[in-house]
C-alpha cells in the first residue's frame, strides 16, 4: 500500500510550504468575499455532498473494499449512510440554527437588546483518519460547509483508494473555490500544519494529536481533536446472554474488524461470570463468520503491514502466551486476524497498556463491577464506556461515576448514530466534539452583540466620579 502511494506521489507535484500558503491564500479570498456565509451557498453544497454519496455507492464501497477489505454492508451502514444522514440532518435544520438567538439583556445596559449572531470561523482544515476514512473525512467537511467557511481536507494515506476518489469527488461536486482536498502524508500534512488556519478538526492518535496542538498554538488556532483510548466494555451477569454476545460481537468485529475508535477494546466481567460469556461469544462468533473466519467475507482486514505488525507484538508478547482462548490465527499475506479472546492477560503486558485498535479482545475479571467503576478514575479517559446489564442501581453507578467521551448501555457505538448527541472524547481521548448541531458549533463563533439607543442616558456613570456618586455605589 505504501509504496503504490509513494509511486503515486512521486508522479505528481510535490505540495509544499509554497503550494499550502498559495492554497490559503486563494481560500481566504473567497471567504472574505462573504460568498460562503450565505445560506443558499450552504445549502447548494451540502445537496452536492448528498448527490456525491448517491451517484457514486459502489465506488465508495469498492474503494473501502480496495483499503481495508471492507464488507459492502459495513460500509454503507457505517459511512455512507452516516454521510447521507449528517447531509440531511443539517440541510433540514441549518436555515434554524442560522438564526440569531435573542437573550436576556443586563441591569448595567438597561434599555438594551442583546443577541447571539453566529457567523463562520474561516478558513478551516480538517485532517482524518484511514478507520472509516469516508465519513470520518466528510462528516466534519459537512459541519464546516454548515457553519459557512472554506475548507481543506487532508483525508488519510493510509487508505489511498478512497483518499483519491474523495480528491477526484469533492473536485467534480463542490465549489472548488472554497472545499478543497490536499491528499498526502506526514510531509503534505506538515506544510498544511505551518499554515494560519481559524480551525483545525483532527482526527487521529493522540501523538499526533499533540503535534497539531503544537502547530495551531503558533497561531492562536483552535483545534478540536477526536482521539481514542481503551474504551471499556462492562458486563454484569444479569443481561440477555445472547443478545449480549452478538451485541458485543458486532461492536468489536463487526466495526472494521475493531478497527474502530468506539470499538471495546477490552472486557471486564466478574470472576464467575466469564466462562458463560466466553462460550457465548465463541458460539455466535461461528455462526457470524464460520469456523475459520480468516476467509469471512464479513470481517475486514487489517489495514496495512505495520499495524498487524503491531497487533502481532500484542499477541506475541510472552506475557500472554498462556491468555488466548479462543482465536490467534493470522494469515499475513493477506493482513488477516482472526478474532481473538484473552482471558485475564496480565496488569503489565503490552495488550493491557496500548489501544488495541484491532480484532484481539482481551477479558479482565473483578469481584465487583461497581468497583471496577472506582478504579477505570485512575486511568485515562476513554472515547466511549460500555455497560450491559438490566440492573438499574448498576446503570445509575455507571452513569454518575464513569468518565468518558460518551456512555452507552446495553448496546456498543449506537451512540454516535444520534445526532442530538455530541460525538467526542476528554482528556485524552480529546477536546470538542461534533454530530448535529455539535457540527455547526464547533465550526461557528458565537458573537455577542449588544445594541443601545441614545435615550435613559445615566450621567452618574461618567467622570468627575463626585463624593455623591460614590455613596449610590
Ligand atoms: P492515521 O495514521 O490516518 O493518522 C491520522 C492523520 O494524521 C492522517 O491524515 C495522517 O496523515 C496524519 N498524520 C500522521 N502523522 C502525522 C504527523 N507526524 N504530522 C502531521 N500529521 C500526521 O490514523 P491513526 O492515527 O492511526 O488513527 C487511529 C487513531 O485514531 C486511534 O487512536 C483511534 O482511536 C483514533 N480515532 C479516533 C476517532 C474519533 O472519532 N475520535 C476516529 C477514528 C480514529
Amino acid at each position: 500500500m505504501a509504496s503504490e502511494f509513494e509511486k503515486k506521489k512521486k508522479e505528481e507535484e510535490v505540495f509544499g510550504a509554497e503550494a499550502a500558503t498559495s492554497l490559503v491564500k486563494e481560500l481566504r479570498a473567497t471567504f472574505t468575499s462573504q460568498k460562503t456565509k450565505s445560506y443558499e451557498w450552504r445549502v447548494s453544497q451540502l445537496k452536492s455532498l448528498l448527490k456525491l454519496t448517491n451517484d457514486h455507492e459502489k465506488e465508495i464501497t469498492d474503494a473501502l473494499r480496495s483499503d481495508l477489505s471492507k464488507p459492502v454492508f459495513e460500509s454503507y451502514v457505517y459511512e455512507i449512510a452516516l454521510v447521507k444522514s449528517s447531509c440531511e440532518f443539517m440541510l433540514k435544520e441549518l436555515k434554524h440554527w442560522m438564526m440569531p438567538d435573542k437573550v436576556k439583556t443586563s441591569i448595567a445596559a438597561f434599555p438594551s437588546s442583546a443577541e447571539i449572531v453566529r457567523e463562520p470561523l474561516g478558513v478551516v482544515l480538517v485532517i482524518s483518519a484511514w478507520n472509516y476514512p469516508f465519513l470520518l473525512s466528510l462528516d466534519p467537511v459537512i459541519g464546516a460547509i454548515a457553519a459557512g467557511n472554506a475548507v481543506v481536507l487532508k483525508p488519510s494515506e493510509i487508505s489511498p483508494a478512497t483518499s483519491s476518489l474523495l480528491a477526484k469527488l469533492l473536485g467534480e461536486y463542490m465549489d472548488n473555490s472554497a472545499v478543497k482536498v490536499v491528499e498526502g502524508a506526514v510531509p503534505e500534512t506538515s506544510a498544511l500544519l505551518e499554515q494560519k488556519w481559524d480551525k483545525i478538526f483532527y482526527t487521529g492518535n493522540g501523538k499526533v494529536g499533540r503535534i497539531v496542538l503544537a502547530a495551531a498554538a503558533k497561531h492562536l488556532t483552535p483545534v478540536a481533536l477526536e482521539l481514542g483510548g481503551k474504551c471499556p466494555l462492562f458486563v454484569d451477569s444479569n443481561i440477555n446472554l445472547k443478545v449480549t454476545a452478538r451485541r458485543i460481537i458486532t461492536g468489536k468485529w463487526g466495526l472494521n474488524n475493531g478497527q474502530a475508535c468506539v470499538a471495546a477494546d477490552h472486557i471486564i466481567t466478574t470472576k464467575d461470570f466469564a466462562t458463560k460469556l466466553i462460550d457465548a461469544l465463541k458460539l455466535e462468533l461461528e455462526k457470524f463468520y464460520g469456523s475459520d473466519p480468516l476467509i469471512s467475507e464479513d470481517l475486514s482486514r487489517i489495514v496495512s503491514p505495520n499495524h498487524f505488525a503491531r497487533l502481532t507484538k500484542l499477541l506475541d508478547d510472552d506475557k500472554v502466551s498462556g491468555n488466548i482462548v479462543h482465536g490467534g490465527q493470522r494469515d499475513e499475506i493477506n493482513l488477516k486476524i482472526a478474532p481473538t479472546i484473552l482471558l485475564d492477560a496480565p496488569e503489565d503486558s503490552l495488550i493491557m497498556n496500548e489501544e488495541i485498535f484491532g480484532p484481539l479482545l482481551p477479558i479482565v475479571t473483578v469481584g465487583s463491577l461497581e468497583d471496577s467503576f472506582n478504579d477505570m478514575n485512575s486511568k485515562e479517559k476513554p472515547l466511549a464506556a460500555y455497560l450491559f446489564t438490566n440492573n438499574k442501581k448498576l446503570k445509575e453507578e455507571f452513569v454518575k461515576n464513569v468518565s468518558a467521551g460518551g456512555l452507552l448501555i446495553n448496546d456498543i457505538a449506537l451512540h454516535l448514530t444520534n445526532p442530538y448527541l455530541p460525538f467526542g472524547g476528554v482528556g485524552e481521548s480529546g477536546m470538542d466534539s461534533y454530530h448535529g448541531r455539535f457540527s455547526f458549533d464547533t465550526f461557528t463563533h458565537k458573537k455577542a452583540v449588544l445594541y443601545r439607543g441614545f435615550s435613559g442616558d445615566v450621567s452618574a456613570r461618567y467622570p468627575p466620579y463626585t463624593p455623591r456618586k460614590l455613596r449610590l455605589l
